[in-house]
């Protein structure tokens, strides 16, 4: 779909959802609050970059960040990397042309996959959603990052005004891991 269509749809969809019933807003039910029992949360390990949000963003900074050496720590909520790409089953990248760098690669690289269902059209190009997350996630295997899955940033910690740890809820319970730089590709901005 070309950008001016895409947009289009989008404002007709933003169009029709004002017209919903809105949903119940649970936070205004709230009938008590607790006070949590402060608890250590141990520093699991130590990076050069660490990159929260596995989406296009996210990963191609951690590849990137990756590949010049940096030790680096690539954290994402969902299960697979990708982000809307993946998780989001947007399998169209839109305003692809002439785009140099790691966009490149990966276009060239899906191409390359036996059983790829990528059909380069006009200025978008469609991928398999599983061909892309297997890419990504072999991308990020050469460039040595680090990648925790189902792990979610939650909070963070600073000293002198600088950044210094990012907490995580996942299966392990909360844990903290230490940064020299952090890079927000959460869409949200869940760090910042
Ligand atoms: C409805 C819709 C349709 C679109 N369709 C297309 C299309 O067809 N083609 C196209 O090229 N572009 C499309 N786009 C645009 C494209 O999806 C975005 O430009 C792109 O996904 C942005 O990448 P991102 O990495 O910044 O964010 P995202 O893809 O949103 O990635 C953010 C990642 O961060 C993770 N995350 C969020 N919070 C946390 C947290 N606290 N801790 C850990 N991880 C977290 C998420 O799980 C996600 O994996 C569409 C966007 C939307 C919303």
């Amino acid at each position: 779909m070309e950008r001016r269509n895409f947009l289009k749809s989008g404002s007709l969809a933003l169009l029709l959802t004002a017209h919903w019933p809105k949903p119940t807003n649970f936070r205004s039910l709230k009938v008590d609050t607790l006070r949590e029992a402060a608890r250590d949360i141990s520093v699991i390990g130590e990076y050069d970059v660490i990159v929260t949000g596995a989406g296009p963003a996210g990963v191609s900074a951690a590849i990137e960040a990756g590949r010049t050496g940096a030790k680096t720590l690539l954290i994402e909520t969902h299960g697979c990397l990708g982000g809307v790409w993946t998780a989001g089953y947007l399998t169209w990248i839109l305003d692809n042309k002439n785009k140099p760098g790691l966009m490149q690669e990966i276009m060239q690289k899906l191409q390359s996959k036996p059983n790829a269902a990528t059909i380069p059209s006009g200025s978008t190009f469609s991928f398999d959603a599983e061909d892309m997350k297997l890419l990504l996630e072999e991308l990020c295997a050469e460039a040595k990052v680090d990648v925790l899955f189902f792990t979610r940033v939650v909070s963070a910690a600073q000293e002198k005004g600088r950044l210094t740890h990012v907490f995580t809820e996942s299966k392990s319970g909360r844990e903290a891991w230490k940064g020299k730089l952090f890079i927000d590709c959460t869409g949200d901005g869940d760090l910042a």
